[in-house]
């Protein structure tokens, strides 16, 4: 069983047609044509959105992936036209918006890694190949790959895995040129990112981008990065100083929240038919602490001086 726990009504904001609830976003369309993204405080642990809430989570996504955008910005073009309110919104949707391009939306994740966890780890188990990508003998949950790799991923519904595909399947899918403009542009900003994050003190050990199309003033079309960007939703951030390969690294957000639906205390079976229950406060404060404490890390600016 998955998917959402209780599904979120949407908001009506007059001049905004509403398009898609996401696990975590909420799309709509604004009478200009584009795309408003409004990231909620939902999040999701083992396949299932969960029925509470990670109060400001939205809104660190939204700050955090600003901030990268802005960092990455001469290696790739970005969807975001602006972080203004849209006229009529909710004062809660402050500092959680974005006013995006929309995009042709290629339909693969890209994800790059540069260690061995998740479902790199399973496969590479399996035959020490990650995405039909041949690997060394001998490494562990955790490891550092010799460099990174580009491992595609097919988007699933809310609710289902997604699945790792070879570069070969993802050539099939978009043609061989884009399948390079994607494995090229996903493995330099994942570059750019890890060494950014590794003088903050943070192991960037794998993230997924999102990428659309735009059309160019020339009849052509350009790639550009969309959706979130290295959030702690979208990637894997371990603590350098505590980074142990042999053992599953502690993941910096989702850790408290998976440590207590599993353990005695929460009375639930993850493999069972049951939705989670909701989480306890002492839960929901530490995890909001912790997506803080990533923001506060790899931007080296404090939550607090906000302007929100
Ligand atoms: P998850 O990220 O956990 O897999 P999800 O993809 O279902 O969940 P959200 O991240 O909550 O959903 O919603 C964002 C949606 O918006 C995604 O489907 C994403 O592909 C899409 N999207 C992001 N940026 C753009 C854009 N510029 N144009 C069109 N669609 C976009
Ligand atoms: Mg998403």
């Amino acid at each position: 069983m998955s998917g959402f726990v209780e599904k979120p009504e949407p908001v009506q904001v007059p001049g905004l047609t509403h398009l898609h609830t996401g696990k975590v976003r909420d799309l709509y369309r604004n009478e200009a044509g584009d795309l408003v993204m409004v990231a909620s405080d939902r999040i999701s642990a083992y396949d299932w959105v969960l029925p509470t809430e990670i109060p400001d989570k939205g809104r660190v996504l939204t700050q955090l992936s600003l901030w990268w955008f802005d960092q990455l910005a001469d290696l790739v073009p970005n969807h975001v036209l602006s972080a203004e309110l849209p006229a009529g919104a909710p004062a809660d949707w402050a500092g959680r918006t974005l006013i995006c391009r929309s995009l042709r939306m290629v339909q693969v994740e890209c994800v790059a890694r540069g260690y061995l966890a998740g479902s790199g780890l399973v496969e590479y188990d399996a035959d020490r190949t990650v995405c039909g990508i041949g690997l060394p003998e001998g490494l562990v949950d955790g490891s550092e790959l010799p460099g990174p790799i580009f491992t595609p991923a097919t988007k699933a519904a809310v609710g289902d895995h997604d699945e790792n595909v070879s570069y070969e399947e993802v050539a099939r899918e978009v043609g061989p040129e884009t399948a390079a403009l994607l494995r090229r542009t996903t493995l330099d900003v994942y570059s750019r990112a890890r060494d950014i994050a590794r003088e903050r003190g943070i192991i960037l050990a794998d993230t997924k981008f999102e990428f659309g199309f735009a059309p160019t003033e020339d009849g052509g079309e350009e790639l550009i990065l969309a959706d979130e960007v290295l959030t702690p939703d979208s990637s894997r951030f371990w603590p350098a100083e505590i980074w142990e390969p042999g053992k599953a690294q502690p993941s910096y957000d989702k850790q408290f929240v998976r440590d207590w639906l599993t353990s005695p205390a929460s009375g639930w079976d993850r493999h069972g038919e049951q939705p989670p229950p909701p989480l306890p406060q002492a839960i929901v404060d530490a995890t909001r602490a912790k997506y803080l404490e990533a923001y506060e890390l790899l931007t080296g600016l404090n939550w607090s001086d906000q302007k929100l």
